[in-house]
């Protein structure tokens, strides 16, 4: 019997999921899939065929189009990493601009966008040893997960570790934008109608304000490392 299991790791933006989650799938040469990865693609997306801007967003024509939309993910050579794919190609760095950032939750209410992209993610954890990262993963597409965790902390920091990120790519970048962005998709994340961001019922709640990534791998690895054991 195999010992793989799947850890879904839900939470708010900027609270350490995916750099989390990409530490401890090495560790654990377990798949790692950043599901925020595959709404940003299909933002951009949208954003190219002009159906959304910063102010309409044709509904209808960005789901018509849905036949033509393929999401998947491919390994990069370069950092071993498994990085999403649109249409056959990668578009890591476009993905995260702020002008994504800005828009990529109205997208992500489109339910026939979601369960397209649940289907995805169901396929690729049809095998466990998985380690996927985002909003709804713990309540809507692994409620069985063998261990759950949602992430959080505090606004202000999250805007900080933001914009850090963000601003070594571009120096333009202000820490306002990067804090008001985070409060809007807080705000569409948690209120949409399908699929918000909640925590599920039996997903162990880790703060991640005043912890180091190696404390927080460890703590997380504590209670990973004995399910793994124990499905041996
Ligand atoms: O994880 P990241 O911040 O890159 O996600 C970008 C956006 O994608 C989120 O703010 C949310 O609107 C959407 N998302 C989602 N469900 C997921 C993952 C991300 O709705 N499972």
């Amino acid at each position: 019997m195999s010992n793989k299991i799947i850890i879904a790791i839900d939470g708010t933006s900027s609270t350490g999921k995916s750099s989390l989650a990409k530490r401890i799938s090495k560790k654990l040469n377990y798949l790692y899939i950043d599901s925020g990865a595959m709404y940003r693609a299909l933002t951009y997306y949208a954003i190219q065929k002009n159906f959304i801007s910063k102010n309409h967003f044709d509904k209808t024509k960005l789901i018509n189009d849905i036949p033509n939309i393929y999401i998947d993910f491919k390994n990069n050579p370069i950092n071993n990493n498994f990085e999403v794919h649109l249409n056959g190609i990668s578009y890591e760095k476009n993905i995260r601009s702020l002008d994504v950032s800005n828009l990529v939750s109205e997208i992500a209410t489109v339910n026939e966008l979601r369960q397209q992209m649940v289907r995805v993610q169901h396929t690729l954890g049809l095998n466990k040893g998985v380690i996927m990262d985002g909003r709804d993963i713990g309540t809507v597409v692994f409620p069985k997960a063998e261990l759950k965790f949602f992430l959080e902390a505090t606004m202000e920091l999250r805007a900080k570790r933001r914009f850090d990120e963000l601003f070594l790519n571009d120096k333009n970048i202000t820490y306002s934008e990067v804090l008001k962005n985070i409060k809007l998709r807080d705000n569409q994340d948690a209120n949409r109608k399908h699929s918000p961001l909640k925590k599920a019922e039996d997903a162990l709640l880790i703060n991640t304000d005043n912890l180091t990534l190696d404390e927080l791998e460890l703590k997380l690895l504590s209670y990973i490392n004995p399910i793994i054991t124990k499905n041996l």
